[in-house]
């Protein structure tokens, strides 16, 4: 009946079936809801996700996530059918670049080598020489003989891998809205209310509450220290969906988002409903120009050379 209401468990019991009908894998970036990080064959950041799901014999994958995300699953398995369940779920850093202007900006520069971060679109990546993640943004730099970089989309990860290499970098004036409403104040004042917790933020922050965590890491870096570290108490500096993962996987300790406002809105679009609706109707599909995917993929395995 039209507006009937249905509730959680009509959407998993629905995925669940579809998923085995269409031999479908679900992956949920670190920053989905709750629920439908639940519901996922995987959870993690985008570019492992997509590296484990290309990996896998399954021929639909629905990526719960951004747009750049699902096209980077496209990249690494062209053989199957990627789907994305908002498509209005964009990343505004990966929009702050544009082809022409990264055309435009290679001009100005032309001795210098390109570094792109994920967070970007496939024709932005293949217009770069090499990708990098939060991860390996250092050492993807540095691997480079050139001396001058442009570093793209992300000024904030630029300024910071800036301050660990002796490389030139050019900076491109892209931010992501939601790591950038973090200030210094909620550092200091999320310390005053938890003085034995450790400062833990992701490098999409800006320098000024770079400089005042105790560690700097990627989401699987903070996945990763939440479990391996002798500490009680993290005040986490990324998105909220995150905080959700860290309690669930770890919870004898205590986990505090360093300010409420570290939600981002695209990331939260994706839900229950439009993952079964996606599985059902086999929508949204995600289409990378084979020109694009193989000169995008160059950039991507030239990375993984790099930090393997
Ligand atoms: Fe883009 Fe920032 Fe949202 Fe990640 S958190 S999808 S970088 S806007």
């Amino acid at each position: 009946m039209k507006g009937e209401y249905k509730d959680d468990r009509f959407y998993i019991e629905k995925i669940n079936q579809l998923r085995k009908e269409k031999r479908a894998i679900i992956l949920a970036h670190n920053y989905q809801r709750g629920e439908v990080q639940d519901i996922a064959d995987l959870t993690g950041d985008s570019l492992e996700l997509s590296r484990k799901a290309a990996k896998t014999d399954a021929e639909v994958i629905v990526f719960c996530g951004v747009n750049f995300m699902a096209e980077s699953a496209a990249i690494l398995s062209p053989g199957k059918v990627v789907l994305i369940p908002v498509p209005e779920a964009g990343c505004p850093l990966a929009d702050m670049i544009t082809i022409k202007s990264l055309k435009a900006r290679k001009l100005e520069y032309p001795e210098a080598a390109v570094v792109c971060y994920v967070n970007s679109s496939a024709e932005v990546k293949a217009e770069s020489d090499i990708c990098c993640t939060s991860t390996n943004a250092i050492q993807v730099v540095n691997s480079l003989k050139e001396d001058k970089v442009i570093f793209v989309p992300d000024e904030n990860l630029g300024r910071y891998v800036a301050t660990q290499t002796d490389k030139n970098l050019i900076f491109w004036k892209g931010f992501c809205p939601t790591h950038y409403l973090v200030v210094p104040e909620d550092i200091v004042k999320a310390k005053e209310k938890h003085p034995r917790a450790k400062v833990v933020v992701h490098p999409e922050c800006r320098l000024d509450v770079i400089m005042l965590a105790d560690e700097v890491l990627s989401t699987g870096g903070i996945v990763k220290y939440a479990k391996e570290a002798a500490i009680k108490e993290i005040i986490v500096g990324t998105e909220i969906g995150l905080v959700y993962r860290l309690q669930k996987e770890n919870p004898t300790k205590k986990f505090y988002l360093a300010t409420e406002k570290l939600i981002c809105p695209n990331m939260k679009l994706t839900t229950l409903e439009k993952v079964a609706d996606s599985l059902e109707r086999m929508e949204h599909r995600i289409i990378v120009p084979e020109e694009v995917r193989i000169k995008a993929r160059h950039s991507l395995d030239r990375m993984l050379e790099v930090s393997s």
